[in-house]
């Protein structure tokens, strides 16, 4: 039996400017750690009759499957508002794999060795932020967010050094692709129009087929993106996402979730969370996320002006047109993506209010972002003394008052509010815990925590331990990008 891989390589197609062919670089003594069984069966693709050996060959890019062709993709990318020409500097994209109706997935491998992108790097990664990111994305899929995923990690058996030599490692990321805002930037930054044409057309085959023929194909995939990215962002928001690194060059085309590097989820809530070392100004802090995909989005715009239309100030009025409705379209989602965390049902005038006065309760008393939500839906969860609050009663006594309109019923409001709110994120200590016993060889505690953020929408028994927030500490935690 075969594993199963159908290889269809269209980016590799693309005009030489948009890549470099590459290999990945042989690894010492590739080691597979963990396999996502579920994700192969997504993919349709059979590992059980390889053994370790062969799959860690396979996963470290030491045996590359027939028909894959590895290339490196270029890019560029505003970072931290700053635009560098950047591309694929320590990841090799192996190629295309189709499903037999045909669902298309970039396989890539993370951490593969050099590529005429690295600039300055060593092309490889880290052991730690590896896994890190295969729990984070794993549970982002949960979590019904749309996100590229992990298919597996192999320790390549060599340290790569950072402040300390660590074990280096490889992911192997899938991905509907990797085209990103900065692939964007990148043609245009050449003045390539040419090109801008090959990519928008590639792009809308690819992620946006109903506008195969419009009139105005540049304009209407500026539109799409911003919904796709719309509601992206919204989801974030819902479950206290904070992604830390929203470069150009870390936003997808496809509307997935990109990129895990300093990210993490916000346990009391604060608008303000930063969590990234790096970014001291808080420039994509919880509540900056809407904003930086607004900034984001009109840099992609900026790009699509010469197709827009042939007169360039006609072209900039639309684009920015089309850009600065994104606030009055976000501030309607978020409020209709609020109201289902509450269990709310059609449309009261003091809806807004109501909202904003528990989220402003809850940033006063440091209350937990996730677990206030799963106390309105009376499940168990520990240090529930802080609701017994006045403030909080008097909100609670509005909020019944409101569920009471639109013929709600507890059975209705309480389905809604399950299925919006997660009993369980992947909380930043337990992360920490089980990353830490993964660097010591024992991969337990991490596939525990795999299987219970596989089920956030449930009432799990006996998970206390995996919802309750870090212990207050001095320390505030800090996450790194983990180049
Ligand atoms: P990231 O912070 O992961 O979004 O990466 C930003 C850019 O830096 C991308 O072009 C990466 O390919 C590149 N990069 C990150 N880490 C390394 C590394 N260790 N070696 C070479 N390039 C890297
Ligand atoms: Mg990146």
């Amino acid at each position: 039996m075969t594993i199963g891989w159908h290889f269809d390589n269209t980016y590799s197609k693309l005009p030489n400017v948009f890549l470099s062919e590459i290999s990945p670089i042989p690894v010492k003594s590739p080691n597979l750690v963990i396999l996502n069984d579920n994700l192969s069966k997504e993919l349709e693709l059979n590992f059980s009759t390889s053994n370790k050996e062969d799959l860690s060959k396979l996963f470290s890019g030491n045996l590359l499957p027939r028909d894959s062709k590895a290339i490196a993709q270029a890019y560029a990318g505003h970072q931290f508002g700053h635009f560098t020409m950047l591309g694929d500097g320590r990841a090799t994209l192996m190629g295309e794999h189709l499903t037999k109706d045909n669902r298309r997935f970039d396989i890539q491998f993370k951490g593969s060795g050099k590529t005429p992108f690295s600039r300055n790097g060593d092309g490889r990664a880290a052991l730690g932020p590896m896994l890190r990111e295969y729990i984070i994305s794993e549970a982002m899929h949960a979590l019904r967010i749309p996100t590229t995923r992990s298919l597996a990690v192999v320790k390549t058996g060599e340290n790569v050094l950072r402040e300390t030599p660590l074990p280096g490692a490889i992911l192997t990321r899938v991905a509907s692709s990797h085209l990103r805002v900065g692939t964007f930037q990148y043609i245009t930054a050449r003045k390539d129009e040419e090109n801008l044409k090959t990519l928008v057309n590639y792009t809308i085959d690819r992620h946006y087929p109903d506008i195969k023929d419009s009139k105005n194909k540049a304009l209407d995939l500026l539109k799409k993106l911003m919904e796709r990215q719309i509601k992206l962002v919204i989801n974030w928001m819902r479950v206290g996402f904070i992604h830390g690194v929203m470069n150009t060059d870390n936003m997808a085309v496809s509307g997935e979730t990109i990129d895990y590097g300093p990210c993490a989820f916000m346990d009391a809530y604060d608008p303000q969370t930063v969590f990234s070392s790096i970014d001291q100004l808080g420039r994509y802090a919880y509540f900056n996320q809407p904003s930086i995909t607004k900034w984001n989005l009109a840099r992609f715009a900026e790009c699509l002006i010469p197709l827009i239309d042939e007169n360039k100030d006609k072209a900039i009025k639309t684009a920015t047109e089309t850009i600065n409705r994104f606030e009055k379209i976000y501030e309607i989602k978020w409020l209709n993506m609020m109201r289902d965390k509450l269990g709310l049902f059609g449309e009261d005038s003091k809806d807004q209010v109501l909202i904003l006065d528990l989220l402003t309760w809850m940033h006063q008393n440091k209350t937990d972002y996730t677990n206030t939500f799963c106390f309105l839906m009376n499940e168990k969860i520990e240090n529930d003394e802080i609701y017994n609050n006045e403030d909080f009663h008097i909100w609670r006594q509005r909020w019944l008052d409101r569920l009471k309109l639109n013929n709600n019923t507890p059975e209705k409001y309480f389905k809604l509010m399950r299925s919006v709110n997660p009993s369980i994120i992947p909380r930043n200590h337990k992360v920490e815990e089980v990353l830490e016993a993964a660097n010591n060889n024992n991969l337990k505690p991490m596939k525990n925590l795999l299987n219970i953020l596989e089920k956030p929408y449930e009432n799990q028994n006996k998970i206390f331990e995996y919802q309750s927030p870090a212990p207050i500490s001095n320390e505030k935690y800090q996450t790194f990008c983990g180049t």
